[in-house]
Order: structure tokens, then C-alpha cells, then sequence
């Protein structure tokens, strides 16, 4: 990746880029920063690149030789350009990943009343805030910008777990960190931190990160994919009976193939623990039993590795009673059963305010789907919760496949940012 920063005050970036791991990094050549002086493209004597504002009487950098900056540094491919300004969009870690792979960026600081309006127009694809204060220049910016990129550049920072483990990246705040000593000024290190036990830890640093998110940052955890801070497992369970059917009585309905194909893949890709099938008709258990040996063992399993994987996580069972004996024997708790529907009903519960439950309350949910026209109340009355349905366009019609509504709700709870 190649970074040019355009600046009329190139030492202080150079300073910077020289003391810090950021210089480690371009020493190493795992990425490119190159710091370019604006006046080498003013005209004149003077080199002059900043005039007076019309009607307000600061200064503002002139167009003329930023153009010619940009011109100069556009010779092989079209650069992104970031132009930092209080009137950016707030930077944020999506927004550094996204820079992060541009092949050049190109970051232009502003400086005194900011930069002449023609040019912004016509050459800046973003610009960048800090937030909601005033600086006197784009520097800081610009160096908290490639400061940000350069630690998802893998060798530039010394360890990839932790800019794995920071704060964001893995959706959540970063569990409180101690040192040495032991104890310090009457205050002591949490015990389990000294007991050795790395699976302890482990869950300790992930509650610790879950808490301080829910207390500092809560709007954050609607984003976040919560699988990796859940100590117990999730499941899907695909119900085919008791179901409705089109006239609205208590029925039982096939099993598909192509159902059981998507659903377990979808399953794969958001870490679901199991995948669970059921129908009280023995006939339909062997039929399913057939196609998930075909995939796990078969020839299917020889020429789709992948599909291999997603179909293991199936399993059948005769009622959902069942199933959810099982997982609380896996789990040793006792699973919450969230109801999926899609009629808007009574007391139905929002899936953020779901998710807020799952992850505060470290539970192990069991994401219950219904075939034909939807789950019976047996189940529907049974859940700990009922999920408020999923709705998309202006006028209410959201009639989905099973296999969709399970790929949204996965992605609402599991998706990484
Ligand atoms: N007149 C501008 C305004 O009110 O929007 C502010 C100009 S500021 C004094 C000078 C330069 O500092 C800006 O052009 C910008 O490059 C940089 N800057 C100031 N505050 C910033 C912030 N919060 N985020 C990013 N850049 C900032």
C-alpha cells in the first residue's frame, strides 16, 4: 500500500514517521509513506500556496498548486484522497479498514480556514473528521489516519492477536489490562489473571470486554458480531412439525434438499454449534439421514470438502422437545428458545434487544424456524422469546423462504461488522 501525504508542513509528519513503529514498518517495506511539501509546487518566488478567504478575510490553500500535487502523484493510477476537516464523516475502524485497502491513498491536510471549495469538489472523494472539535491542521489527522491503517497491515505491529484483541476490531471494548507488579498501591491484580489457567482467562477477558462495552458503549454492540464473546454455543432449529399449513391447522411438512443444503452452510459461516432437523416422521428422518451421509461420507464428501464441514453440523431429531433436551445436555444450561415468526404478534421482542439479552446474560440460544406457514403456537407459546418479524419494504409483505430468513437473523446476530 502506498500512502502520500500533501502538507506544508512536512516535518512534523517526518518526525513522527521516523520515532514510531509506524517507521519500523516503512524501514521494512511492509508499507509505503511518502510525505510531499505543497510548496514544491507553488509558483514564484515566494512559493506562495495560501491566500485570503473571499469574505472572511483568513487564509485558505490555494487550488493551483494542490492541483499540481495531485497531478504529480496521479501518474501511474488514480490516488483515493482523503481530505481530513471537522466536516468529514467521523472516522471510524470500518472506515480505516476501508482505507486501509486503497492501492494510494492520498491524504491532503488543510490548513488555516481549510482548503479553497473548488478543489475539494472536484478532487476529494472523502473527506475525514476526528470528531467534533477544531484543530489548526490536517497533520494530526493525517497521522492518526495512517497511524490507524498501518496497525492492520500484518508485520507492522509486532503481534496480530493483539490488534485482534483491541478495542473494535472484534466489535467489542478491550477487557481491562494489567502489569506488573502484582499489587499496587493497595490494589491488586484480579486473581484469576495470576492463575495460569488460559481458558479462565480467556472467559474472564471476554466478560470483562462484554461489561465495559454494555457500560460504555452500548451502541456499539447492535454492530457487533457476538459469537466470539459467547461461552456457550448457538444453535438453528428448523421445526417440521408442529407447523401450520395453508388453512391454518396443526401440520407437519417435507424436507428439501436445498433447504438442508443452504441452511447448513449459512450455519458454517456464522459458527452455529448444530444444525438441528426436526420431524417426528421416521420416513423423512431417513431421507435427510441419506443426503447428510452423502455429503459427510459418501462421494459428496470427496468432491466438496467444504460441503463436507457445513453438512456435519446437521442432526435430526424427532421433536423439538428433544433437540432441546439434547443441547441442554451439551450446554449444562438450560437453552433459550427464541421463536421466529413472520406475523407481527402480542409481546413479540426485538431482535436488537434479543441480541443485548444473548450477550449480556452469556446464553445459549436455539434460533427456532417454522416450515409451511409458520411455527405453531405449541412452540410459539413455549419460546422464551418470539422474535419481532423481518420486514424490508415500505408495505409489510414478507413472505421469505426459510432458508433467507435464517441467513438475515444469522447475519443480524453473527455477522461481523
Ligand atoms: N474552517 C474549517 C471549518 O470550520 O470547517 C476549519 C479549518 S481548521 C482550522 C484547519 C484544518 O485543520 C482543516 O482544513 C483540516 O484539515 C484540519 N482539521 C481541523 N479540525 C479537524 C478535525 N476535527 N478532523 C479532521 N481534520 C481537522
Amino acid at each position: 500500500m502506498k500512502i502520500s501525504i500533501l502538507t506544508a508542513f512536512p516535518e512534523m509528519i517526518q518526525n513522527y514517521l521516523g520515532t514510531s513503529v509506524l517507521g519500523k514498518g516503512i524501514a521494512k517495506g511492509k508499507f509505503d509513506v511518502k510525505v510531499i511539501d505543497i510548496r514544491d509546487f507553488a509558483q514564484g518566488r515566494y512559493k506562495q500556496i495560501d491566500d485570503y478567504c473571499y469574505g472572511s478575510g483568513g487564509m485558505i490553500l490555494m487550488p493551483e498548486p494542490l492541483r499540481k500535487a495531485l497531478e504529480h502523484l496521479s501518474e501511474d493510477t488514480k490516488p483515493y484522497v482523503v481530505y481530513p476537516s471537522p466536516q468529514g464523516v467521523t472516522l471510524h475502524q470500518e472506515l480505516v479498514e476501508d482505507l486501509s485497502r486503497k492501492k494510494h491513498l492520498v491524504i491532503l491536510c488543510g490548513h488555516y480556514e481549510g482548503v479553497d471549495e473548488r478543489f475539494t469538489k472536484k478532487y476529494v472523494d472523502l473527506e475525514v473528521s476526528l470528531g467534533d472539535f477544531v484543530l489548526t491542521g490536517g497533520e494530526m489527522p493525517a497521522m492518526a489516519i495512517v497511524d490507524a491503517i498501518s496497525r492492520l497491515i500484518p508485520g507492522v505491529v509486532g503481534k496480530s492477536k493483539a490488534v485482534k484483541e483491541d478495542s473494535f476490531y472484534s466489535g467489542m471494548l478491550d477487557n481491562p489490562n494489567y502489569t506488573r507488579p502484582s499489587k499496587w498501591d493497595g490494589e491488586e491484580v484480579p486473581e484469576v489473571l495470576l492463575s495460569g489457567n488460559d481458558k479462565v482467562i480467556e472467559r474472564w477477558r471476554r466478560r470483562k470486554s462484554v461489561e465495559r462495552t454494555f457500560k460504555r458503549r452500548p451502541d456499539i454492540v447492535g454492530r457487533a458480531g457476538i459469537m466470539p464473546w459467547l461461552d456457550k454455543g448457538a444453535y438453528v432449529m428448523e421445526i417440521h412439525y408442529p407447523v401450520l399449513d395453508k388453512s391454518g391447522e396443526k401440520s407437519s411438512t417435507a424436507i428439501t434438499g436445498m433447504d438442508l443444503q443452504d441452511i447448513a452452510r449459512a450455519c458454517r459461516t456464522y459458527g452455529i454449534k448444530k444444525y438441528l432437523l426436526v420431524t417426528p416422521t421416521a420416513q423423512q428422518r431417513e431421507m435427510a439421514k441419506k443426503i447428510i451421509t452423502y455429503w459427510t461420507k459418501g462421494l459428496g464428501s470427496k468432491c466438496n470438502p467444504n460441503l463436507k464441514e457445513a453438512f456435519s453440523s446437521v442432526k435430526i431429531f424427532a421433536s423439538a422437545q428433544k433437540a432441546l433436551s439434547w443441547v441442554k445436555q451439551k450446554e449444562k444450561v438450560e437453552p433459550y428458545k427464541i421463536a421466529t415468526t413472520a406475523q407481527i404478534g402480542e409481546g413479540a421482542t426485538h431482535w436488537l434487544s434479543l441480541k443485548r439479552e444473548i450477550l449480556f446474560e452469556n446464553l445459549s440460544p436455539v434460533f427456532m424456524f417454522g416450515t409451511g406457514l409458520g411455527l405453531h403456537k405449541e412452540i410459539l407459546n413455549s419460546a422464551d422469546a418470539v422474535m419481532t418479524p423481518i420486514i424490508g419494504g415500505t408495505d409489510g409483505w414478507n413472505h421469505l423462504s426459510m432458508r433467507s430468513a435464517v441467513s438475515i437473523t444469522l447475519d443480524r446476530f453473527f455477522g461481523w461488522r
